[in-house]
């Protein structure tokens, strides 16, 4: 194990921080794990130890730790400028990178924050504030689907629907509706998943059929609910939302923060479903994992109904780090990287091989809902205790794979440098310890 007696500063990572999305008094039995360095799709600790990142460091990283391209680009802004108020002032890598994503999307007007949770929030205020600019003050309201997750800030948490981190502060909550999730596991059998999505957009429909004069908004995970336990679902539910604000006058936000850059297999997700969303949410790899950078990408008209004589119907949100030069070049090089390199297609080419490779995982008789969207695989251990994911991760740890379950799910994200033999490990490791 870790020699912590070399690190003394890792001794006092509990006294001196708290941790994300841990409760404090579980990491005096599990201490984190120190990283020293990484190289690729691996983490490496201090005694040279190597740990498979299967998850991206959080879903954030594409094109693998300590990436000479992404490295050069940031030493190379660095001698430039690092950071400049983006309010009075402007600078060419935001302006190209917002160009760069406009040609993209389809959408433009790019507006900047710097986590996925500032996104939401600035998606949320720029639809609500557009339909009081409109004359309709009373569309206040929002909706999200089920089991979905849009972040944690007060109001990213009112349209997240996971019960472990919404529960307790409920009282601090806009109360919002949570429509029928389309997730395929939950298809009634012999129900096929496309029959399945379409039962839950009538879901979504009787609700906006009684409620659109007040709605304002629906947000969704495009393809794939990622905190839900990668709940993966047809493309034809997005088709049909986009029908059904289209009918009953209301945004449709698409928070691709976790989807958008190639995790689903196309550059957005939306690209799938064919259709184009109001406002697209983008965050996590749009740095390659290097830095935080969100923004909200929207449509002209929602624009123009800000542009105005009054300051006070312009949208006046804020955020110190706004289009940050650094992370902005680590995007640019990013969408170089996905361009030179043709991404999309080696990731095609990845999919169907490690779908093969994880075949003996899939079949295995402890798995159930075996799934994959482009470069995601899940599936679910149906017999598994409490304590599962936990002690998961601490055993492929051992064997020098880092994986983080979602209750009883595991699920691979691994960054798109993984290769073939990486990727065996994975599928090793996996059947060794379900086998156990
Ligand atoms: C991670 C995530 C967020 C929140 O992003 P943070 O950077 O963690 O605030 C929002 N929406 C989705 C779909 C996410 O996966």
């Amino acid at each position: 194990m870790t020699p912590t007696a070399n690190l003394p500063w890792l001794a006092r990572t509990r006294a001196a921080l708290w941790h994300p999305c841990t409760q404090m008094k579980q990491l005096a039995a599990t201490p984190p794990l120190p990283i020293a360095r990484g190289e690729g799709p691996w983490l490496i600790d201090y005694d040279g130890k190597r740990y498979l990142d299967a998850i991206s460091s959080w879903w954030v990283n594409l094109f693998g730790h300590a990436n000479p391209r992404i490295n050069a680009a940031i030493v190379d802004q660095l001698g430039k400028i690092e950071h400049v108020i983006l309010a009075g002032c402007t600078h060419a890598p935001v302006v190209e990178l917002s160009e760069r994503l406009a040609r993209l999307t389809g959408l433009g007007h790019a507006f900047y924050g710097s986590d996925g949770a500032s996104a939401t929030e600035i998606a949320l205020k720029m639809s609500f504030h557009y339909w009081r600019n409109t004359g309709q003050p009373a569309k206040t309201a929002f909706v999200s689907l089920k089991n979905g997750y849009h972040g944690e800030t007060l109001g990213a948490l009112s349209v997240t629907d996971v019960a472990i981190f919404k529960d307790t502060y409920a009282p601090l909550l806009r109360q919002s509706h949570q429509a029928m999730s389309p997730d395929w596991r939950l298809a009634e059998p012999g129900e096929n998943h496309e029959a399945y999505a379409l039962r839950a957009a009538a879901d979504l429909e009787s609700h906006l059929g009684k409620h659109a004069a007040t709605t304002a908004a629906v947000i969704v995970e495009p393809l794939v609910q990622g905190a839900a336990g990668m709940a993966m679902y047809h493309p034809v539910y997005l088709t049909r939302v986009r029908e059904l604000c289209d009918r009953y006058q209301v945004h449709f936000i698409d928070d691709e923060i976790a989807m958008g850059f190639g995790r689903t297999g196309t550059l957005f997700a939306f690209e799938q479903a064919g259709i184009r969303p109001d406002f697209v949410c983008l965050s996590k790899g749009i740095t390659g994992g290097y830095l935080p950078l969100s923004v909200v990408l929207t449509r002209d008209t929602i624009y123009d109904a800000f542009y105005d004589d009054n300051t006070a119907r312009g949208f006046l949100h804020s955020h110190s780090y706004t289009g940050n030069p650094l992370a902005c070049r680590a995007a640019l090089t990013v969408l170089d990287i996905f361009e030179e390199e043709a991404i999309l297609a080696a990731n095609f080419a990845k999919t169907n091989q490690f779908t093969s490779i994880l075949a003996e995982v899939a079949a295995h008789p402890r798995v159930s809902h075996f799934r994959n969207t482009g470069m995601i695989w899940a599936f679910d251990v149906a017999d598994a205790m409490s304590g599962f994911s936990a002690d998961f991760h601490r055993r492929a740890l051992m064997r020098g794979v880092f994986i983080r379950p979602i209750g009883n799910t595991v699920y691979f994200m691994p960054p798109y440098v993984i290769g073939d033999t990486e990727m065996r490990l994975l599928a090793e490791t996996t059947l060794a310890l379900l086998d156990r």
